[in-house]
């Protein structure tokens, strides 16, 4: 793992790295009271083509420091986050992930944690960052699409004003009830709506697409909006984007705005629905095949014996081609 301390008065200290081990922190510590902690999950992935590539490591690298600075967490250049990751994956990536591992992946974590021993509440004048890699198993798509059952009426995932743009702890375990109340009924995942009228925001930890007809006949990719501040800018849901709007532009409106689950039942009632996926780090890109809203499903159409949509698919091919190098791509930094 690679280690370095952080002092208000001194500044970060030298990098370290040593081998993977706990950490030691004072009962008092800032991050065990007031939850100054924040984090990052990116993939490094062993290339058909031989070589180790990490996912846009630099839109990571900014995130973390927006989260950082969101929870009074010390800033840093983000390039200089980048080199850790790349310093430490010069160590690790080739011994866990040999050539002959093509189409594999490991996962990195880097986390910044508040370590001041002070119970006094107040920006911590002692933090630590630090980054790990593990092992992760091969989430994307569970058998027949993922289910999604929507919030419950009385909780939101982040609310205008909140937090819920950075990558802070606060945001996860608070969703861990309904999650595990969700699964409990035979769901993947939590559709978060937020506000009145329900908007869509996020699927569990990853964004959250639909692809419909719109009333004028129109095709549509559709996602939730950054202005609210209310998701997470996501890696894989901007380079969907990207992508869409390179290579789809004409054939698929590709629209970023709010809309709600009452929009996605009356487009489901008019067979408007062409598919639905999530999009994230952990599950990549994962077919929807159904939602649960209020005692109602809304079944999402997917492709031949439950394969992903015609886009779902598209899309899913274009980034794997890129991050396991079939696609030589700016995105696929080389370590
Ligand atoms: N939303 C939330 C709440 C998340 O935790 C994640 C995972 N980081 C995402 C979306 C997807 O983001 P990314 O594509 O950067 O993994």
């Amino acid at each position: 793992m690679i280690q370095a301390s952080w002092k208000a008065s001194t500044g970060w200290a030298t990098p370290e790295l040593k081998p993977y081990g706990p950490l030691s922190l004072m009962p008092t510590a800032s991050v065990l009271h007031y939850a100054t902690e924040c984090f990052e999950g990116l993939k490094v992935f062993r290339g058909y083509d031989g070589k180790l590539r990490v996912f846009r490591p630099d839109r990571n690298a900014a995130r973390l420091r927006m989260s950082s600075e969101r929870i009074s967490l010390p800033v840093f250049e983000p390039s200089q986050i980048e080199k850790l990751i790349i310093a430490l994956l010069s160590v690790d990536g080739t011994k866990w992930l040999p050539k002959e591992r093509a189409g594999s992946f490991l996962y990195i974590r880097p986390t910044v944690i508040g370590t001041a021993p002070q119970l006094g509440v107040g920006a911590p004048k002692e933090a630590l960052l630090y980054i790990i890699i593990t092992y992760m198993p091969r989430l994307d798509a569970p058998p027949g699409g993922m289910r999604l059952h929507t919030s419950p009426e009385d909780m939101v995932r982040a609310w205008v004003g909140g937090f819920g743009y950075a990558k802070v702890g606060a945001n996860y375990g608070p969703s861990l009830l309904a999650t595990a109340d969700a699964r409990v009924r035979g769901f993947h995942q939590i559709l978060w709506l937020y506000g009145q009228q329900g908007e869509c925001t996020e699927a569990g930890a990853s964004n959250f697409f639909v692809i419909w007809k719109r009333k004028d006949g129109k095709k549509e990719i559709i996602t939730a909006p950054l202005d609210d501040k209310l998701i997470l800018d996501g890696v894989t849901r901007r380079s969907c984007l990207e992508l869409f709007r390179e290579r789809l532009n004409g054939e698929y409106e590709i629209t970023e705005r709010k809309y709600t689950i009452d929009e996605v039942i009356e487009a489901d009632a008019e067979g408007r629905i062409l598919e639905s996926f999530a999009a994230g780090t952990a599950y990549f890109i994962c077919p929807i095949s159904q939602i649960h809203h209020r005692g109602k499903n809304i079944d999402i159409p997917m492709g031949p014996e439950a394969t992903p949509g015609e886009v779902t698919s598209k899309v899913k091919g274009w980034l794997g081609d890129i991050i396991y190098g079939r696609e030589q791509h700016k995105w696929g930094v080389i370590i």
